[in-house]
């Protein structure tokens, strides 16, 4: 009995001695993150909780992996594997589903608007069909505007698709940003197969709807076409024998070659393998407009499509946009920062209590590439500096990038990996290919996957695909 009394006034106790420790939550400052993806997640895993009043504005619950999601949209892995709940903080960080529509910044007022429904209520089959649609990507929500104050802001907003304005392709074509667009990808390749599994069809037309097309060959439209290769030649050769053999996969780019970044060895190399995958090459190829089930380009005419994927870079996220009272990189139109990561205003002083990070910041005078790896390593550096100011001491140290080399999946279990700095310091894989860069590519993968749960379950899904193949139910 007295045991348990005293047991059950531990967490009292606990609680006294945090009080005394730290400032109550009404004296503390308000640190808001905007977004919880590489950036804004990073901050708010490495902040002190108890001595910040943090609040997270994001429309997304959840840190999205985006490395892996490529992976994810062809049943390499499972949805679960490549998300992070950011309620994980709570109680100790107040989170919104919300939109960030426009700071104030003389007022120090975030003007929000809620990403979930309007309530008090939306019918289940609302829900399921914008989903389905993927028009989340499009902001979906409602319900009325609310304000947030700050003390200290931390913008991590990300970027966009880039689409250049051609015309049909925000309607018709897939993106690979978010878990949704994930989900959203893999039910379509299902449901093209199932379609064409149709006994009403001609051999053209189910040739038209296995004709798998990804515009853009930078690292995102090589990954996915390399895992749509690797599920079209295992688990679609295996279930649906007679169509896997009518399917197609065209990597289109406007440039004379994929993997613009990559040395021009290792790009050689990828061209080779995927083609011999039976992926088709087609650089130096304008897609002009997109329909329904159709893709215009320039050199070829009219192709038509089962799948459309577009992944040609980034567009400015229309907070960023909607800013002018900061300054900005015109070419990235994204915000500029001094290398300390705080914001610039127009006349070029850094403000002491704001600061941007990943996609959609940029260094001034010292841009770096828009990549989780650069996003990862500022939201470490910030998230340590806001520690050390809030126990007012001083963190002088600049903010320094540490190349850890680009990975770039290409199928059949092969993987592509440059370090530039590598070369010059002799470190040893500085450039690989072939199948000792994919054990790279799956560690440094599996390296930096966050959770204890994750890191169960990536390597879990890895291991039941090889041993059973990949799911392919569609739901
Ligand atoms: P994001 O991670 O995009 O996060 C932005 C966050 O802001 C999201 O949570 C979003 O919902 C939220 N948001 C948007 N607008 C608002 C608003 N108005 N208000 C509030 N919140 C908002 N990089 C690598 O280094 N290696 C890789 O292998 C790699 N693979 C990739 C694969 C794919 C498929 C993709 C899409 C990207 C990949 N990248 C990779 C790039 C990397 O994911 C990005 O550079 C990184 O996500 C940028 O981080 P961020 O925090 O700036 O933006």
């Amino acid at each position: 009995m007295i045991l348990r009394s005293s047991f059950t006034k531990l967490p009292q106790v606990e609680r006294a001695v945090r009080r005394f420790s730290s400032t109550t939550r009404l004296e503390q400052e308000r640190l808001v993150i905007l977004g919880s993806g590489w950036g804004g997640y990073e901050v708010l895993r490495k902040i002190d909780k108890k001595r910040w009043n943090t609040t997270l504005i994001s429309p997304n619950n959840y840190f999205n992996f985006t490395p892996l999601l490529a992976g994810c949209a062809t049943g390499t892995l499972e949805f679960r594997c490549v998300v992070e709940p950011v309620r994980r903080f709570a109680p100790r960080v107040n989170a919104y589903s919300a939109w960030c529509d426009s700071i104030d910044f003389k007022n120090r007022v975030l003007h929000c608007m809620p990403a979930t429904p309007p309530f008090p209520y939306a019918s289940p089959s609302d829900t399921f069909n914008a989903i389905n649609e993927g028009k989340e990507v499009h902001r979906p929500g409602g319900g009325p505007s609310f304000t947030i104050r700050y003390d200290k802001l931390v913008i991590a907003v990300g970027a966009y698709s880039q689409t250049f304005s051609i015309p049909g392709v925000k309607e018709h074509a897939h993106f690979l940003k978010d878990v949704r667009d994930a989900r959203a990808i893999r039910s379509r390749i299902y449901e093209c197969f199932e379609q064409a599994n149709q006994p009403v069809l001609s051999d053209i037309q189910r040739r038209n709807l296995l004709n798998f097309c990804v515009v853009g060959g930078g690292p995102t439209g090589v990954e996915f076409a390399a895992e749509l290769h690797d599920l079209l030649h295992a688990e679609m050769a295996r279930h649906y024998p007679s169509l896997a053999r009518l399917s197609k996969i065209t990597l289109y780019d406007v440039a004379p070659s994929i993997l613009g970044m990559f040395d021009e060895g290792l790009v050689k190399y990828t061209e080779k393998s995927l083609k011999r995958e039976g992926i088709s090459i087609l650089t130096s190829h304008h897609v002009e407009k997109v329909e329904a089930g159709k893709l215009f380009v320039k050199e070829q005419g009219e192709v038509p499509f089962g799948l459309l994927l577009w992944s040609t870079g980034l567009a400015p996220n229309p907070l960023i946009n909607s800013i002018t009272e900061l300054k900005k990189d015109e070419s990235r139109r994204s915000l500029l920062t001094n290398a300390h990561l705080n914001v610039l205003k127009l006349d070029g002083t850094p403000d002491p209590d704001i600061w941007a990070i990943g996609d959609s910041a940029t260094i001034e005078d010292a841009p770096l590439p828009a990549t989780a790896q650069v996003a990862n390593q500022k939201a470490k550096y910030l998230g340590k500096k806001l520690n050390k100011m809030v126990k007012d001491q001083e963190h002088e140290e600049s903010f320094e990038f540490h190349n850890q080399g680009s990975l770039a999946y290409i199928g059949d279990w092969k993987a592509i990996y440059e370090r530039p700095e590598g070369k010059e310091k002799g470190t040893p894989f500085s450039q690989e290919y072939g199948r000792v860069a994919w054990l790279l590519w799956r560690s440094a993968y599996f390296t930096m996957t966050l959770s204890m749960r994750n890191k169960i379950l990536v390597p879990f899904y890895w291991f039941l695909t090889w041993i059973f193949g990949r799911d392919i139910t569609r739901f």
